[in-house]
């Protein structure tokens, strides 16, 4: 048995650190909000980062809120979500004590000591017979940065692991990927003032009127009266919205990419100031000789004269374009390419570092751009490279720790943890704010993973999502709204989240409870200076020094919501001496033609299409395309189906979009129940018919724990995200079924 350390070396104790009541270390109400009667947040659903005004009785706690006037993202507005933000804080669902799943098998209340005892004691027990790398976490996009990176330092540097990632690896991984292998480091280079600044507005695989609702107030907001040109398989609410349609055919979209630029080069209709900035544009130019719009009319479903006429559009001289893209690109078995063929666009005409110009993906989650710099998970903290020995030195040094202490090789990602989970060579899992078992792909196949882990701890605000009923140790989170720090929004811009609640009974932050894991783990010193988030927040500003993110000049929380939230870079060279000078409020990259690679240059990169990694067929003849259901959704409703007023919003059972003509073929009458099919599962769905998608596919919402119970276990190879967006299934009226 080992020892439980009540005491790290240096640290506080941990009977200390988890001391009741139970909003003991969420950070107390700050005594300045009392006797104000307003503060602000970051919204804690997706990365729009709109700013919310939280309305605050005498004691400093929230009892309404309003979206914020001035803030340079929402300007006054919000969506359902956020307008209903403190809703899900009160459900009866939430954990409010450890749960310890018992010898008969049922999770019973416990302490937080025997909580951390049993964390502390199994993990140590299973690395000193296993081995470090048979641990591992996910985590997740959901919480502020100072607490993923916190996770990140204990768990590789302070417990002795490797492999962990977070569920951005769902949402963002592709675009990451593609910056960084583009432009030498992951850097959107846009601000949202580009919606509102551009000519031509294309949106790719994107479906903002739904998915990012405040993004599409901006863009029709837009007095340049743009042409919005929508690109997706799906008759989207966007796609009904714009000026154009272009209903390709599902991953059609690279074809059709290189096909344009195809047309562009042909017609010399390029910006050369542009091109001397990249590399490759020889190749490429010979490359895309293959991709005359005729040749992939068929693979795009596209005629040859659109795609010409599309080609014009986007680069037409003296004319600001822009290119958005969000899940239809990313959840692709070619999302990165995809993404590149963008981004090559975008530099080939010109279309960056310019007002109402550029390749921008819209983020999902809310600090999935956080974990993107500061979770060390897939880089080393605040835009590291766990491969490079002058980093590895570098944060060695600023934080105090051994250089042996830090990995030199990356994490497994998180496919390859889950099939080492299923394999039985990662015997521990630890997940954190998500909840793979409902969203990942071909998610049937988590129920083997589970039967093969010795342990498993799930951290989540709730008892009773589909990840924390698997659990056998439940550690009790506090939410967004009960705790401090800081998100990063899709256009690089940082603001703060705010402590306004208690959390319930014995939860607390995940910033507390990671500090008390380090010290039950005996490597509180190590993360001694770690002693509330703005305190992390200094030590993460310092470590990106001299990096692509530096913001050194970045003094402390009050300076960011002085600013209406900074966005990155913001070096402290920057920083102008009047201190009445600060930066504007809009920000992007890239205005002097100088990318992040060695060469300055931006690279140009493609390879050729593949086919689909799961193409319909005589069994499976339609091809099932999901996707955001409705703006009151997320993700996997642990949180959104916690609001009755959101309850009200989306339909609570499940429904399929067909075709009309397929459904009159097939016998499908709206409203009834139809049964959908793929090679590894099924499900049950309210039929919609409706002629939003094409004949030959379907659509259903992603939120639903079923679906994924349908999906194909593809994936991007340079990005590993799962491709969601498209694998082959069957219908049938389910009344023919016993
Ligand atoms: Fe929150 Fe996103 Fe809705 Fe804005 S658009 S209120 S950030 S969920």
């Amino acid at each position: 048995m080992i020892p439980f350390p009540l005491k790290s070396h240096t640290g506080p104790l941990t009977r200390d650190l988890v001391q009741e009541p139970g909003n003991f270390g969420l950070g107390k109400i700050p005594s300045r909000l009392k006797p104000a009667s307003t503060t602000t947040s970051i919204c804690g659903y997706c990365a729009t980062g709109c700013q919310l005004k939280l309305h605050l009785d005498s004691d400093g706690i929230a009892i309404n809120l309003s979206p914020q006037a001035d803030y340079p993202v929402n300007l006054g507005m919000a969506c359902p979500k956020g307008w209903q933000a403190l809703d899900p804080l009160t459900s009866t669902d939430r954990a409010t004590t450890p749960l310890l799943r018992d010898a008969s098998g049922k999770l019973l209340p416990t302490d937080w000591l025997t909580a951390l005892d049993t964390f502390t004691t199994r993990l140590k027990k299973i690395k000193e017979t296993h081995g470090p790398e048979s641990v591992a976490f996910l985590s997740t996009g959901q919480i502020p940065f100072e607490e993923m990176a916190l996770l990140g330092c204990l768990f590789k540097f302070g417990m002795g692991f490797l492999h962990c990632d977070a569920n951005t690896r769902q949402c963002m991984a592709t675009a990451a990927t593609a910056y960084k292998q583009s432009f030498g480091f992951d850097a959107p280079p846009s601000t949202y003032a580009d919606f509102e600044e551009s000519d031509v507005i294309v949106l790719i695989g994107a479906n903002l009127c739904i998915a990012h609702p405040i993004l599409w107030q901006r863009v029709i907001r837009n007095k340049r009266s743009p042409k919005i040109i929508v690109i997706d398989p799906r008759a989207t609410e966007t796609a009904q919205a714009a000026t154009q349609h272009l209903s390709l055919k599902p991953k059609g979209d690279l074809a059709l990419l290189y096909s344009l630029a195809h047309c562009i080069i042909r017609d010399n209709r390029i910006d050369p100031k542009s091109i001397a900035n990249t590399e490759g544009i020889v190749e490429f130019s010979e490359f895309v000789k293959d991709y005359p719009p005729e040749s992939v009319s068929l693979r795009t479903g596209l005629s040859p004269e659109t795609i010409e006429a599309l080609a014009f559009d986007v680069s037409e001289s003296g004319k600001r374009i822009s290119w958005w893209w969000t899940m239809g690109v990313n959840q692709s078995h070619e999302g990165t390419r995809t993404a590149q063929a963008i981004i090559n666009l975008c530099l080939i005409t010109g279309n960056i570092g310019k007002p109402g110009t550029g390749p921008s993906s819209i983020t999902g989650q809310c600090n999935a751009m956080g974990s993107r710099l500061f979770s060390n998970t897939t880089g080393l903290v605040a835009g590291h490279d766990f491969l490079d020995p002058a980093h590895r030195e570098k944060i060695s040094l600023n934080l105090g720790i051994p250089i042996e202490n830090i990995p030199d090789r990356n994490s497994l990602a998180y496919d390859e943890i889950l099939d080492a989970a299923t394999a039985g060579k990662i015997k521990a899992l630890w997940i954190i704010a998500t909840n793979p078992f409902h969203s990942w792909i071909d998610s049937e196949k988590l129920a083997k993973l589970r039967a093969n882990l010795d342990f498993l701890v799930v951290q989540d605000i709730y008892h009773n999502t589909e990840s924390a009923l698997a659990a056998d140790l439940l550690l009790p989170a506090a939410s967004w709204g009960e705790k401090q720090g800081c998100f990063i929004n899709s256009e690089r811009r940082i603001g703060t989240i705010k402590t306004v609640r208690k959390a319930p009974g014995k939860a607390l932050s995940d910033f507390r409870i990671f500090r008390a894991i380090a010290s039950s783990w005996g490597c509180g010193e190590m993360f001694a200076k770690w002693t509330d988030p703005e305190a992390a927040f200094k030590i993460l500003r310092d470590l990106t020094k001299d990096r692509p993110c530096d913001i050194t000049g970045i003094r402390d929380y009050s300076h960011i919501d002085l600013q209406g939230g900074i966005q990155w870079p913001y070096p402290e060279i920057s920083k102008p001496a009047d201190s009445t000078s600060e930066p504007a409020a809009e920000r992007r990259l890239f205005a002097d033609g100088f990318y992040y690679t060695p060469s300055k240059k931006a690279r140009i990169l493609f390879s050729p299409p593949t086919g689909l990694p799961e193409a319909p067929d005589m069994e499976f003849p339609f091809l099932l395309l999901t996707g955001r259901g409705t703006s009151s959704q997320w993700h996997t409703q642990s949180r959104t189906a916690k609001s009755h007023v959101l309850r009200k919003l989306y339909p609570h059972n499940p429904y399929v979009e067909i075709h009309p003509s397929d459904a009159s073929r097939l016998g499908i009458s709206s409203h009834s129940l139809v049964r959908i099919s793929s090679r590894r599962g099924e499900m049950l769905a309210s039929a919609y018919i409706a002629p939003t998608v094409q004949s030959g596919h379907v659509f259903l919402p992603m939120h639903y724990p079923q679906v994924n119970r349908l999906t194909h276990s593809s994936l991007d190879p340079h990005s590993r995200q799962p491709n969601y967006k498209a694998c082959a299934v069957s219908i049938s009226s389910s009344e023919n079924h016993p």
